[in-house]
Parts: structure tokens; sequence; C-alpha cells
């Protein structure tokens, strides 16, 4: 089968419109591409890419309602999960932030080459960006266990707003770990919601976070700060 079936396929199984199956395709072939001249994913076989990298990112579709949100993507790598989000759901003003300046790059070319509007490719640390409380969603996936995450994460979230971790199923020790981290952040643990990654036996969590309350302003602190005595 072709791996745009593939796509579509998987999409369809998450009850997702397949519009934007062609532009997922780009995006996926741009960052394979480009991953022959730099490390940008371990995954190189274009159907492994699909589910485990396409379909991955969008079961947050599956979840939640993020037409005409702000999102912000920490820690987004080669754009994921924020890029097939932004690509599936063109309401979303996205933000990809990444610590990599050549990730950062060849997510500005590959926006610029495909005429995304509405996404912002910001080259630097979460901990030391200083924006606060500006985004109606943060998503992270694969950038550090919970606690840790949810001091990046957290201080960009609105009042009222979600943090998204995309984790593995077998999280809940990390997650128990992270409750009281959470609590001083500002967040209330809301949900945590299994998906199958159609086409394959993988099963992730999406842990749901809200926002119900100001990140006290020492939060968040400097990475060695965060390492050595996370929350
Ligand atoms: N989220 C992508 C994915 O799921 O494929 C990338 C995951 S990769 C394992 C972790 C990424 O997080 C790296 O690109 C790294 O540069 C970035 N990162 C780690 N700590 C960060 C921080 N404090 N601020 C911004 N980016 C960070």
């Amino acid at each position: 089968m072709e791996t745009i079936e593939l796509l579509r396929q998987g999409m369809a199984e998450y009850g997702l419109d397949t519009a934007s199956a062609e532009g997922l395709m780009t995006y996926l072939d741009a960052m394979l591409a480009k991953n022959e001249v730099m490390n940008l994913t371990a995954i190189r076989d274009p159907e492994e890419a699909v589910k485990l990298h396409l379909l991955d990112a969008l079961s947050l579709l599956t979840d939640f309602d993020f037409k005409g949100k702000s999102v912000i993507d920490v820690g987004c790598g080669a754009g994921l999960p924020g890029m097939p989000l932004r690509i599936a759901e063109p309401s979303v003003n996205l933000t990809l932030l990444d610590a990599t300046g050549k990730k950062i790059a060849f997510l500005q070319e590959c926006c610029d080459a495909m005429g995304l509007s509405n996404v912002t490719c910001l080259h630097a640390r979460a901990e030391e960006t200083g924006m606060r409380e500006c985004f109606d969603v943060a998503v992270s996936r694969a950038v550090a266990q919970l606690n840790v995450l949810s001091e990046l994460c957290l201080p960009f979230v609105k009042i009222g707003g979600w943090f998204c971790a995309m984790k593995a199923v077998a999280s809940q020790e990390e997650v128990d770990t992270a409750m009281s981290a959470i609590k001083k952040l500002g967040g209330r643990l809301d949900r945590q919601v299994d998906v199958k990654i159609p086409g394959t036996d993988v099963v992730h969590r999406l842990v749901w976070i809200e926002k119900i309350a100001p990140t006290p302003a020492a939060y968040p602190r400097r990475y060695a700060k965060i390492k050595a005595s996370p929350l």
C-alpha cells in the first residue's frame, strides 16, 4: 500500500478529515530527506514514520478541539507533534520551540516551502524565553520526565489552558512522581487518555493537565537547577 493510503486509513480510523494527507506527506518527505544529511529522526522507514510520527502526533486531535487555539510545541525536534497538528488543523496558531538551532532552521525552511502561515519557529531553551501564560495549549513529546517537563511547559500556558504530555502507557509512576510539581506550577491533572496508533500494536498515553492557577514567578528555574532538584 502507498504510504499516503496508510496515512489516510489511519486518519479515517481516528475519525479525522483526510484532506490534509498530501500536506502531511510533503512535511514527512522533507523530514526524511533532511534526515539523510542531519540527525532528525531514528525512524527512516516511511511506513513506520507515517505511523509513529504522523499518526502518533495526530492522536492529539482525537481528544481535544484545537480549532483556533494558540499552541506551543516544547522541544519539537523535527516538528513533532506540532507540525502534523498545524497541517491537519490549519486554524491552529503554532509556535515550534527547540534548543537545537539546525532543527529550527529545517522547520523554518519547511514552513516557507509549504507556505504555512501562523507558524513561529523559535530557537531557544524553554526555560529561557521569558514568555509566560500566553498560549492556550502546550504540547510536548519525548523531551523529559513529567516533573521536569511540567516546569518547562506549564509557565507558557494561560490560566484555563492546557498542557498535554505525550507519553508511553507505562508512565503511571512518572505521573505519580510529578503530581506535586504539577500542583506547585498551577496545574491540575485532568485525564489520561490511551490511544492505539492505527496500523500498529503501539498504545500511547495523552496526559492532560489543566492550568488552574498562575505559575509562581520563581519557575521555570535554570535548567541545571531543574535537573539537579526536580520539583
Ligand atoms: N518532540 C520531538 C519528537 O517527539 O520527535 C523531539 C524529541 S527529541 C528526543 C528532544 C528535543 O527536545 C530535542 O530536539 C532537544 O533539542 C529538545 N529540548 C530538550 N530540552 C529542551 C529545552 N529545555 N528547551 C527547548 N528544547 C529542548
